[in-house]
């Protein structure tokens, strides 16, 4: 019998009857023969609700406090309402959101008293999307006459260290707990409903696993179950050549290498979190990504295989919130060590790099850190140069973007550079650094925030050549 975890997408979940559209999915998936583990986001944009929340306790605006707590159980309120269940249901699982949500509020008025939100009380906080969503899908699940029990991903068995609002699972724990806790209920042909992106510290406290977790908790748990696949279901067809927000014409991919599928999910296609395809690729676990508008398309595959068959470019893809840091001056050349010593002083204010260039001639150093941490990066900078008696001239600039453009069919092929940097060139568009993985899978390349979009779309119409198919939503 095949096992197959099953991710559902806030926004499909959030849609009208997108509850119930996901119920019959699971169950259908059960019927025809899988062991089925659900695992669920929280409803629509519920994290960003909890997230701004927690921002307006920290400034003690109780009346904002309110109002989230209200649009928290009118969002939930209506999801009860839409799904199957029998009314005396429907009240249990409204009583069960309200006395959710007055520990939430509780949460939050003690974020205000203090007048500061530590990291460990925003994972607490965020984690309610989840725990609020994961009940009602496992209540109309049941109402399909399959029993369906709610886990947190901590019950589930996601184990983490205590790096809050990122917290790094322990694979070892992890995957011995995750079996410990669910295969027994698969066994009993109960359907696990998980929650996603929280789990638990070792010492037994709530962290989140980072922004579009749901993703790494499915393959976390397709990993520690050695299942047969993880299906991803969303509200597009796939990953999709380029964000549909940007390109009309963009079109889902039919398969991806894990390398390939990475380095998109690194870029934000899909928000999917960055490191959710590690566990598959490390077990081998087949990842599709799917439409559950249309279950029957059959979306994106990613494997290990490699494959060409969708062009050297398969997709075009953009980093925003970045900032660009130069160093440079006559110092850096031909010193051995200064480039060690620029990382090491980003390393140490913690400023996490994203893209490095430096030209032939020494001459200056190209960076790319998250916009929020542009300005720790040249503080240090300075700090640490200077101590080492080295003068540079720093420049930054947060109004940039990353675009990059992916596909594994790019290795050993000649000119894919002069198509790319081509069709930029046509209209106009100023590239301000340049990176090339030496696994010659990505080109990426920064320019002004402003010219991002169309920069996307020049690529996209002169360097992909998407396999004909319909997007939808
Ligand atoms: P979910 O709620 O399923 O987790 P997300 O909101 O996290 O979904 O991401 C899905 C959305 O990502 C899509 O609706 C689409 O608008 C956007 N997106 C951006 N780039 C891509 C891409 N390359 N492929 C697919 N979707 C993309
Ligand atoms: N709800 C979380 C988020 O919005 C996790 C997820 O949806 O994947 O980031
Ligand atoms: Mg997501």
């Amino acid at each position: 019998m095949k096992t197959i975890v099953m991710k559902f997408g806030g926004s499909l979940l959030a849609s009208p009857h997108g509850i119930g559209r996901v119920a019959d999915l699971v169950v259908r998936c059960g019927r025809e023969g899988s062991q089925v583990v659900a695992v669920v986001s929280a409803l629509g944009e519920v994290t960003d609700l909890l997230l701004r929340a927690a921002l307006d306790a920290v400034d003690n605006d109780a009346k904002k406090i309110d109002e989230a707590i209200h649009d928290l159980k009118f969002i939930h309120s209506s999801a009860i309402e839409q799904i199957s269940v029998k009314p005396d249901e429907k009240w249990a699982l409204n009583r069960a959101t309200a006395l959710a949500l007055e520990e939430l509020k509780r949460t939050l008025l003690g974020v205000s008293a203090l007048g500061e939100l530590s990291p460990r009380s925003r994972d607490l906080i965020l984690s309610f999307g989840e725990r609020l969503s994961a009940p009602i899908l496992a209540a109309e699940i049941e109402t399909r006459g399959v029993r369906a029990p709610t886990l947190t991903g901590g019950e589930a068995g996601i184990v983490t260290d205590r790096s809050f609002g990122e917290a790094v699972p322990n694979a070892a724990l992890t995957n011995r707990a995750v079996r410990k806790s669910i295969l027994p209920r698969l066994a009993t042909g109960e359907v696990p409903v998980v929650t996603g992106f929280i789990a638990r510290s070792t010492d037994g406290e709530v962290t989140t696993l980072g922004r579009g977790g749901s993703d790494y908790t499915a393959t976390l748990l397709g990993a520690a179950l050695k299942a047969d696949e993880v299906w991803i279901w969303t509200d597009v067809d796939g990953i999709l050549s380029a964000d549909p927000r940007i390109v009309k014409g963009s079109a889902p991919v039919a398969k991806l290498s894990y390398p390939e599928a990475e380095e998109l999910a690194f870029f934000g296609a899909k928000n999917m979190h960055p490191l959710a395809l590690g566990p598959a690729r490390t077990n081998h676990i087949p990842v599709r990504i799917k439409n559950g508008f249309r279950p029957d398309f059959p979306g994106t595959l990613i494997t290990d295989r490699r494959t060409r068959s969708e062009g050297i470019i398969k997709a075009v893809a953009v980093v925003r919130s970045v900032g660009l840091l130069t160093v440079a001056g006559e110092t850096l050349q031909g010193r051995p060590g200064i480039a060690a010593k620029v990382f090491s002083a980003l390393a140490s204010a913690g400023v996490n790099i994203l893209m490095i260039s430096q030209s032939v001639s020494e001459a200056n150093i190209g960076m790319i850190v998250r916009r929020a941490s542009l300005r720790a990066a040249v503080r240090a900078l300075r700090r640490e140069l200077k101590k080492e008696g080295i003068s540079v001239m720093l420049e930054s600039d947060p109004r940039v973007a990353v675009v990059a453009a992916v596909g594994a069919g790019m290795r050993g092929e000649k000119g894919v550079a002069a198509k790319v940097f081509g069709a930029v060139a046509a209209r106009g568009i100023n590239v301000r650094m340049i990176a090339q993985g030496s696994s010659e899978m990505n080109i990426s390349f920064v320019v002004d925030e402003n010219d991002a979009e169309e920069a996307v779309r020049a690529l996209h119409s002169k360097a992909v050549r998407p396999r004909a198919g319909k997007r939808r939503r």
